[in-house]
């Protein structure tokens, strides 16, 4: 037998489900709209007030079913997880960062938006990351920063994983664009209201590509997500906002900069045996 169409593929995919998500009105509409090539749920009903599953606010939600293969539910859960850790972030920044540094702003450059499948044949390293921090007064590019989102604190980690791709994408963004890039883990976690719940930015630490490489310890192929090959960092070169605050207040994006200039590109990783 066939298995049911993808809304976000559009087409048969194998392991294809129907998908359940609590979303209000507006979300439902984005999702259709962007993700699911403008195909109404399949099934929406029942109004109750709780978190929806795209905007993470309390508003009046539906239970909304889509046929989905499992990685199209997998991409389109992680919106709001990519949403709610940007959010963070710039409140974080704002609130410890901001004050030591008032003449670097952050602009969001690779914003969260739903989009439908698309096959890509070969895939592209990335261009830009999440954040560029900018001179305010010149308008002066100084460094990337880009997100990562985990529902661990860094206390509680082991290593710290970056998948060999995403490593990829960060080296090839500071190759193209000559700045330098810090790394930042959000983690966050849920608040349940049955049968929704949302999700709450808890902590943030950053580093910088160079602490990253002086950190590496080896490779290994994740268990699940189709066994991609992750790079393991020792979550020691992380560190508090308010360390970078007073970093950048003594200059250290030029230092960065320098470096870069100096050293080359970081090699993020190595092959390991294992
Ligand atoms: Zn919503
Ligand atoms: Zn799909």
């Amino acid at each position: 037998m066939q298995p049911p169409i993808c809304a976000r593929h559009g087409k048969p995919v194998r392991n294809t489900q129907l998908a359940t998500f609590f979303l209000c009105d507006d979300c439902c509409e984005e999702l259709s709209r962007l993700a699911c090539r403008g195909e109404p749920p399949v099934f929406r009903e029942f109004d109750l007030i709780g978190f929806c599953g795209l905007c993470n606010e309390s508003r009046c939600v539906k239970l909304t079913q889509w046929y989905l293969c499992e990685d199209c539910q997998r991409v389109i859960n992680s919106y709001r997880l990519g949403r709610v850790a940007a959010e963070y972030a710039l409140q974080q920044w704002d609130t410890l960062v901001t004050p030591s540094v008032p003449h670097i702003y952050l602009k969001q450059v690779d914003i969260v938006q739903p989009q439908q499948y698309e096959r890509r044949r070969k895939r592209e390293p990335a261009k830009q990351l999440d954040f560029l921090a900018v001179e305010r007064a010149s308008y002066q590019p100084l460094f990337w920063l880009e997100l990562k989102t985990g529902r661990n604190a860094l206390s509680d980690m082991r290593t710290f994983q970056l998948d060999k791709s995403d490593c990829d994408d960060v080296l090839n963004v500071v190759k193209v664009t000559g700045l330098p890039a810090l790394l930042c883990h959000v983690c966050v976690a849920q608040e349940f209201q049955p049968p929704t719940s949302r999700f709450i930015g808890a902590g943030i630490w950053w580093t910088d590509i160079f602490a990253m490489r002086d950190s590496f310890i080896e490779i290994r192929r994740r268990r699940f997500d189709s066994g991609k090959e992750a790079a393991h960092f020792d979550p020691t070169c992380f560190r508090e906002l308010n360390v970078l605050a007073k970093m950048l207040s003594q200059g250290y994006h030029f230092a960065l900069q320098w470096r870069l200039a100096r050293e080359g590109i970081p090699q993020l990783y190595r092959e390991t045996k294992r």
